[in-house]
C-alpha cells in the first residue's frame, strides 16, 4: 500500500477506510472486515458515534497498534480549549489506544483556535503523532496554518472527480499541508457509478469506475478513505496499484470537475445555520 509523508515525517498510508454512516453496531465488523482485505488506516469521527467499534476492532484484528493508522475528529460541540482537550481523551478511550495517529478538527465553525490549541498541547504530550483540519476552504485554512504555532499535517475536503480542489489542493501545498479526499466516490451522487467517461477508461484497464476514480486521486497525490459496507467492494476499493492513468486520461477526468459542492457549500449562510443547529 502506497504511503505519504506527513509535514512531521510521519508516514500514513494513502488509502484507508472511512466509516461515516456506518451504525455503531456494523462498525466493528466493518472495519474487521476492512483489516482483513488490508486496510491499515482507519478514519472516523466522534460525530460517527461509532470510534468504540473502530478500536474493539482493531483491538480484536490481531494486528500490532503500529501498524494501523487511525484518523479521528473533534466535533463542534467539543470546541475551545477545555472542551475539545476532554474530548481527545474521550476519544482515547473509544479507541482503546494511547494515541492517535491524526486527529482533525472536523469543521472551520465556532470556537476553533482554542479546539486547535488543544490539538497542539495534545500532539506536544504524544496522544497524537499529527493534527490537522478538515472542511477548511482556502479562507479559513490559510487563517489557521499562518496563525498556529503548528501547521496543520492534513486538510481533509470533500474531494471528489465532479468537485475536483485543484486550486485548494496547490494551497494546502504551499503550506506543506496534505489533501486529503472524503466522498471520494461522491456517495454515488451524480451518477458517479455510471458515469460513461470513467466506465470507458475502466473498460480499458479491466477496472470498475469506483476504481478509476481513486486511483485518479491517488495520481494526484491527494489521502482517500472510500467506504463500503461490503468486503468484496473495500477490496476492490484497494486494488487500484496495478495499473496507471496516461496524461490523456488524468487529463480528460479533469473535464469532469464542476467547481461545485455536491453536498454543502460551506459559504452559505444556510450551512452555517445549519452547523449552528449542531453545536
Ligand atoms: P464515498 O466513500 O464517496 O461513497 C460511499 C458510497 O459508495 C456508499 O454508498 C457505498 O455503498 C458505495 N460504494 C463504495 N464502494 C463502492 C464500489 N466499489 N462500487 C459501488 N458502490 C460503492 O462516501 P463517504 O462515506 O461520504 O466518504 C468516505 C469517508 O470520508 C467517510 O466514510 C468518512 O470517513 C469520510 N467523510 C468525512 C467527512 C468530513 O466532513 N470530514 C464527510 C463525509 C465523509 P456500500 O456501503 O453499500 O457498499
Amino acid at each position: 500500500m502506497n504511503t505519504v509523508t506527513l509535514n512531521n515525517g510521519v508516514e500514513m498510508p494513502q488509502i484507508g477506510y472511512g466509516v461515516f454512516q456506518v451504525s455503531p453496531a456494523e462498525c466493528e465488523r466493518c472495519v474487521s472486515d476492512a483489516l482483513s482485505v488490508g486496510y491499515r488506516m482507519i478514519d472516523t469521527a466522534q460525530a460517527y458515534h461509532n470510534e468504540e467499534g473502530v478500536g474493539n476492532a482493531v483491538r480484536k484484528s490481531g494486528i500490532s497498534r503500529q501498524e494501523i493508522f487511525l484518523v479521528s475528529k473533534v466535533w463542534i460541540s467539543n470546541y475551545g480549549y477545555e472542551k475539545a482537550k476532554t474530548s481527545i481523551d474521550e476519544s482515547l478511550r473509544k479507541l482503546q489506544t494511547h494515541y492517535i495517529d491524526l486527529m482533525l478538527l472536523h469543521q472551520p465553525f465556532c470556537d476553533r483556535y482554542g479546539a486547535y490549541r488543544a490539538l497542539e498541547e495534545a500532539y506536544k504530550e504524544g496522544k497524537l503523532r499529527a493534527i490537522g483540519v478538515s472542511n477548511f476552504y482556502p479562507d479559513h485554512f490559510i487563517d489557521i496554518a499562518s496563525n498556529m504555532e503548528i501547521v496543520p499535517a492534513v486538510n481533509q475536503v470533500e474531494t471528489h472527480v465532479f468537485d475536483q480542489q485543484t486550486e485548494p489542493q496547490k494551497i494546502m501545498e504551499e503550506f506543506g499541508t496534505r489533501i486529503m479526499s472524503w466522498g471520494p466516490l461522491a456517495e454515488g451522487r451524480n451518477n458517479f457509478f455510471t458515469n460513461p467517461i470513467l466506465a470507458e477508461i475502466g473498460h480499458k484497464y479491466s477496472k470498475s469506475v469506483a476504481q478509476v476514480a481513486l486511483r485518479w486521486l491517488i495520481q494526484r497525490g491527494v489521502i482517500t478513505i472510500p467506504k463500503s459496507a461490503h468486503i468484496e467492494r473495500m477490496q476492490q476499493n484497494i486494488d487500484i496499484f496495478d495499473f496507471t492513468l496516461d496524461e490523456g486520461e488524468m487529463a480528460t477526468i479533469a473535464t469532469l470537475d464542476t467547481g461545485k459542492s455536491l453536498f454543502f457549500d460551506h459559504h452559505d449562510a444556510e450551512t452555517t445555520r445549519m452547523f449552528m443547529g449542531w453545536r
